[in-house]
């Protein structure tokens, strides 16, 4: 889960990491109003999950309400690199004497935290730690570990000047706790700047939390659950794994792997998927019935695959959902139904009693891609 630049830095002035101040905005108006209150210049933002911002024309500093409310009105509404952008970030400006990359990266190959810095930080820091990798500094520490003071004292010394090693240093160990207490997957801050008066501040975050913990970040989940949309959160509720995506045809799946197959041999055939869909393991009748109807109301819809495997899972049950969603739907696409498994004939034998389904009775999911193109081809 990413957590947005305005809440991510919130969570780290808890940790005694400062941050400038500012607020988000939704509206021009607004975002001069917010400006106006700080007073002064400020830097405007657009508030979206990735980086690279700076570089797209999405960051601009700005020295009057007016110019706030200008540039503000132009990024509101406007795609950034691929993303809406429907809330700015207006925030004083800082006065920056140098920028420093600092990181904290779960390394997955090994298994390990990173703690990464670079005195190079800024919008380049990628070009210029790939062409220096002298430029980047990495202490690794095991998870779990408490990060002294001493030991990153220590490790600054070999790198960098006295006179910023103190603050550096306790700006760190901050970061580090705040880290490992939001299980962050990743937790950059590019950059953290130097000012003109000596101090530290962060101009930026990037905080992405490892979607396992959730469940003991009570916190962070009431904020995932509360940025979920309607249909996400019944998909949440019924416990699939659902994605809408842009094509027209319906996917129904009891597994990735299944469904990422079925995705492609759709795709191979010149049809598009509109959703991907997995119910996992426990089927139930309610969870099918509600999957299906998720997918039936799909705008572009013009047929539906549904490919399931029983293995624990009880066929009839799946059977039982699928008729029962479809039973209560009002457009009527052609749906093909490929189940194996576990009462699989109990399972054909209801679904091929119901008017818009087509049951292939094969193991090959080729063949129930085959069917639908030439149900919708
Ligand atoms: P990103 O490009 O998406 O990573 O967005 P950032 O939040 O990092 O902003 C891009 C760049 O704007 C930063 O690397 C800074 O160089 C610059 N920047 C951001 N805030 C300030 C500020 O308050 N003062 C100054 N002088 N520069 C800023
Ligand atoms: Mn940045």
């Amino acid at each position: 889960m990413i957590i947005s630049e305005e809440i991510a830095k919130k969570y780290l002035s808890a940790y005694g990491l400062p941050t400038p101040s500012g607020a988000a905005a939704s509206t021009a108006k607004e975002a001069s109003c917010l400006a106006e209150s700080l007073g002064g210049a400020v830097v405007v933002k657009a508030l979206i999950p990735v980086g690279g911002r700076g570089k797209a024309g999405g960051v601009r500093l700005c020295r009057t309400p007016e110019e706030v409310e200008a540039f503000a009105g132009e990024l509101l509404g406007q795609m950034l690199l691929g993303f809406l952008v429907e809330r700015v970030l207006v925030e004083e400006a800082v006065s920056v004497e140098s920028e420093i990359y600092v990181g904290v990266v779960a390394n997955t190959k090994t298994a390990q935290i990173d703690l990464v810095l670079s005195f190079s930080g800024g919008m380049d820091v990628e070009n210029i730690t790939s062409q220096n990798t002298g430029a980047i500094h990495k202490m690794a520490i095991q998870p779990g570990d408490i990060l002294p003071v001493h030991r990153v004292r220590t490790w600054l010394s070999q790198i960098c000047s006295p006179l910023i090693l103190d603050p550096l240093a306790f700006l760190l160990v901050n970061l580090y706790r705040a880290a490992a207490d939001l299980d962050a997957a990743l937790l950059e801050i590019n950059p953290v700047a130097l000012t003109i008066q000596g101090d530290f501040i962060l101009l930026d975050c990037k905080l992405a939390v490892d979607d396992n913990a959730l469940a003991r970040q009570p916190k962070l989940n009431d904020l995932y659950e509360s940025e979920l949309n309607v249909q996400e959160r019944r998909a949440r509720e019924l416990g699939l794994s659902y994605v809408p995506l842009d094509g027209n045809i319906g996917v129904l799946t009891s597994g990735a792997g299944l469904g990422m197959m079925t995705v492609d041999l759709l795709e191979g055939c010149g049809l598009c998927a509109a959703d991907f869909l997995d119910t996992g393991g426990g089927i139930s009748e309610a969870q099918v019935r509600g999957a299906l109807a998720l997918i039936l109301e799909h705008p572009a819809l013009v047929g539906v695959i549904i490919n399931l495997y029983g293995g624990i899972n009880r066929m009839l049950e799946a059977a039982k959902g699928i008729a029962s969603a479809l039973e209560m739907n009002i457009n009527h696409h052609p749906v093909v139904v490929k189940i194996i498994g576990n009462q699989q004939e109990e399972a054909w034998a209801l679904l091929e009693t119901q008017p818009d389904v087509h049951v292939v009775r094969v193991v090959q999911t080729e063949a129930a891609v085959e069917k639908l193109v030439e149900l919708v081809g």
